[in-house]
């Protein structure tokens, strides 16, 4: 039998990448909060894939193997998220190798820069607290406010980790071609992640969907996270006007920050789910 309400979250983190659970805690977690279908989206990495597998099993809960990969398109950041993604696919896999090697030589500019301003070993002690997973923004962020160099998270990015700021180093990511041919010729689903969280005007998100669908990208997070319920309307106009598939998720990262896992307002009527065709266990 179809259950008539299947509750997805296809955005979400792990110690794989800047989320604090393991693999194995994200699944549990999100099956103790009646997920149906979860999608692990790591940074750049699919490395916690094998185990949240492991755990899914025991959890009767579906996990559609993804992604978040970082991508730039005419200068500006994008994070695609690719679902149902061959992992083992070899073009998928040496732009992870690529992305990570990124991600560790921009830690280390990045840790340069704080020196300079006088925060020293910043990269040590983020790549610390990155342990085996990708180092993010995120980890240099955690260990700034455990010095107390700053109070919160929003205020660490704010005065650190933004373009400007000491502790930003800019990188040329993937392209945004790249990225979509990556997922979409590991079998996967393309979908442009937060899209209302790059701070576009209506035209350059306009110019950035229909390129991202003349590459191949078939997706649109509407529902994520941190959206207000007028930000998930105005998501889905855009949706709609460029044809993509809806997807929804927390963008999940680690316990009573934000979104809890599973926790998500309903699709606005009239959209296709990205996940119309996945069934739950
Ligand atoms: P990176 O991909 O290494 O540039 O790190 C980006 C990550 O930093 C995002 O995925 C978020 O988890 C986090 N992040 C970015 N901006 C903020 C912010 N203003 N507050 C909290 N976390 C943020
Ligand atoms: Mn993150
Ligand atoms: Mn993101
Ligand atoms: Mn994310």
């Amino acid at each position: 039998m179809i259950p008539t309400h299947i509750v997805a979250d296809l955005h979400s983190h792990s110690t794989a990448s800047d989320g604090t659970l393991l693999p194995t805690e994200v699944v549990t977690r999100a099956a103790g909060n009646d997920v149906d279908i979860l999608a692990l989206t790591d940074h750049d990495t699919t490395a916690g894939l094998d185990e949240a597998y492991c755990s899914a099993n025991d959890n009767r809960i579906r996990l559609i193997p993804g992604i978040e990969l970082s991508a730039t398109w005419q200068g500006r950041l994008l994070h695609i998220i690719g679902l149902d993604i061959d992992p083992e696919h070899p073009p998928l896999k040496e732009g992870i190798r690529m992305l990570t090697m990124m991600r560790e030589s921009r830690a280390v500019e990045m840790g340069k820069r704080l020196a300079r301003a006088g925060y020293t070993n910043t990269y040590e002690n983020a790549r610390r607290l990155a342990g085996d997973g990708n180092i993010t923004r995120t980890h240099f962020a955690r260990y700034l406010i455990e010095i107390g160099a700053a109070k919160d998270f929003t205020d660490v990015f704010k005065r650190f980790l933004v373009r400007g700021k000491p502790g930003y180093y800019h990188v040329n990511w993937s392209s945004m071609e790249d990225a979509v041919a990556w997922i979409t010729s590991a079998g996967g689903i393309a979908v442009i992640a937060h899209p209302l969280r790059y701070k576009l005007t209506a035209n350059w998100l306009n110019r950035i969907l229909t390129a991202f669908r003349e590459t191949g990208g078939e997706g649109m997070e509407v529902v994520c996270g941190r959206n207000t319920p007028d930000d998930n309307v105005r998501s889905a106009l855009f949706a709609r006007k460029h044809g993509l598939l809806a997807s929804q998720g927390s963008d999940f990262h680690e316990p009573g920050k934000w979104v809890e896992l599973g926790k998500l307002a309903q699709l606005p009527d009239g959209m296709i789910p990205v996940w119309q065709h996945w069934m739950p266990r």
